[in-house]
């Protein structure tokens, strides 16, 4: 049977798209950090939406299960296949077109498999900007950020990738084309479908087209690296510019001295920023849409008063755009360095931002009365309420055993943010590696709703199977 899916496909999208030997699918079966890896049954490699909905009318005679795939940044295996050898990767690389610009009402159309940096670059060229940011910007593309409703460095103030999307083209698990590409600010015409396919992690649909917003590019970009002694004053420094630079406040990244020491560590290029250590320090970053110079001028003053205040004990604020540039690759480099490290456990949490100090206080007590020595490594988006909180194996011991202990270090770290009002997860989706959390998690009456959708949208369970819902 198998044998005759492959050979249909092959009809469909050509033999050198359709790749079957191992060599050729590595890239697409194992995740950012190499360690978890899937078998496929093949990887499709379609170039346009109609070949997608070709696709998805053959798996479904032959009930082959699809896993949709972009860049393959994602950190939850949700783009992977199982280990079963039955699944099929559907990668939307091929697909990444841009399809037009129209400058006055500020919006794009794209193909998914579009990446995000070369989106930036585009927009950057037209005056304009597309506002979504992260690490992965090189590889993630549009599909996957919207499918797993990304987030990054400017939520705080330009919210997620659902926040950016106004329209979407979907292939549905009939391979019927849905045509949602509108670029409407305002559409009350019934249930918002476009909303049930972003953070869905391909399990209701792929999505091979979308509509973005975009905002007009700022005079100026200025960052600033503030060392602080605790998450508290971080709070209150968050608070404190909130208030004084209001909307022009656009990042404020919360990092712990582990991860500057790791940093430090692994890329020398990267030193440690401050003549002292600093038990945290926070990045901001301000736009401007007057001048460089009033960029200064508002930092300046902002800071001045931050010292006063005894928020912060040391900034250092960039000369230059390339300096400033190259405190986004310090905090960029973290998750580099921590695979220079070794493994560790990883959680994507977030929390009510008032609640964050206490946690990372409690969660810390918690751990360390279990794993003495383990070291913490807490960075993200705090403005967002969003932390990175990874643990990692003692110095000097083996990080594949210590690996052994990541069931009970989830539960110890999501009991506490679920008894804070926390989600366990707040960037990076559930995939496969948090399915099973979800049902302890989320509420049931959610969780049966959930079931509902996509036993309605996907009746056949093709797409992306035990993904999210277990
Ligand atoms: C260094 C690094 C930094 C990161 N920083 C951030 C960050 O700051 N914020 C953040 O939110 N995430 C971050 N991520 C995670 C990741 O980049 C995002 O989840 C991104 O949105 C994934 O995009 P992708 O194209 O790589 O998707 P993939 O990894 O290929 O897929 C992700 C999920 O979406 C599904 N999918 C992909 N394309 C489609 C499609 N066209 N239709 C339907 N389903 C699809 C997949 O099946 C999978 O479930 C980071 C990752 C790395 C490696």
């Amino acid at each position: 049977m198998h044998n005759d899916f492959i050979q249909e496909l092959s009809n469909l999208i050509g033999t050198k798209n359709v790749l079957l030997d191992i060599d050729s699918q590595k890239k697409y079966v194992s995740d950012w950090f190499g360690r978890a890896t899937g078998v496929a049954l093949a990887v499709a490699r379609p170039a346009n939406t109609e070949e997608v909905a070709s696709i998805v009318k053959l798996s479904a005679k032959y009930q082959v299960s699809i896993v949709p795939q972009g860049g393959n940044t994602g950190l939850v295996g949700g783009g992977l296949p199982n280990s079963s050898g039955k699944e099929l990767v559907l990668s939307l690389e091929r697909i990444n077109k841009i399809r037009s610009l129209d400058p006055l009402g500020k919006t794009i159309s794209v193909d998914a498999g579009v990446i995000l940096e070369n989106l930036h670059n585009y927009a950057h060229a037209h005056g304009l900007e597309f506002p979504l940011t992260m690490g992965s910007q090189g590889s993630a593309t549009v599909g996957g950020l919207l499918s797993t409703n990304a987030g990054g460095t400017a939520v705080l103030r330009y919210g997620n990738a659902r926040e950016q999307c106004l329209g979407l083209e979907v292939i549905t698990a009939e391979g019927e084309i849905w045509n949602g590409m509108r670029s409407l600010r305002k559409d009350n015409t019934g249930y918002d479908l476009r909303d049930i396919f972003i953070g869905a992690e391909g399990t209701l649909g792929i999505i091979t087209g979308a509509v973005l917003r975009l905002i007009p590019s700022p005079k100026a970009r200025l960052s600033a690296l503030l060392s602080l002694d605790s998450p508290s004053l971080a709070i209150q420094l968050l608070e404190f510019v909130q208030t004084k630079a209001n909307s022009q406040l656009t990042a404020f990244e919360l990092i712990s001295n582990t991860c500057l020491s790791l940093v430090d560590q692994y890329f020398p290029q990267f030193p440690y920023p401050f003549s002292s250590k600093t038990p945290y320090c926070v990045l901001i970053e301000i736009s401007d849409n007057e001048s460089e110079e009033h960029a200064y001028e508002l930092m300046n003053t902002m800071l001045e008063q931050a010292f006063e205040k005894e928020f912060i004990t040391d900034a250092i604020i960039p000369q230059s755009l390339a300096q400033s540039k190259r405190f986004w690759e310090i905090r960029e480099h973290i998750p580099l360095a921590q695979v220079e490290d070794g493994k560790n456990i990883k959680h994507d949490i977030s929390l009510p931002i008032s609640k964050i100090p206490h946690f990372i206080e409690q969660a810390s007590l918690i751990i360390l009365k279990q794993f003495p020595n383990a070291r913490i490594i807490d960075f993200g988006h705090l403005g967002d309420g969003n932390l990175h909180y990874n643990v990692a194996a003692p110095s000097g011991e083996s990080a594949d055993v210590f690996m052994k202990n990541k069931g009970k270090m989830n539960e110890l770290v999501h009991d506490l943010v679920d008894q804070m009002g926390g989600s366990i997860s707040a960037e990076h989706g559930i995939g496969a590696n948090k399915a099973h959390e979800l049902i302890k998690y989320k509420n049931p009456i959610e969780l049966e709703l959930m079931r509902k959708i996509k036993k309605s949208l996907d009746p056949k369970g093709i797409f992306n199977p035990e993904k999210i819902l277990v």
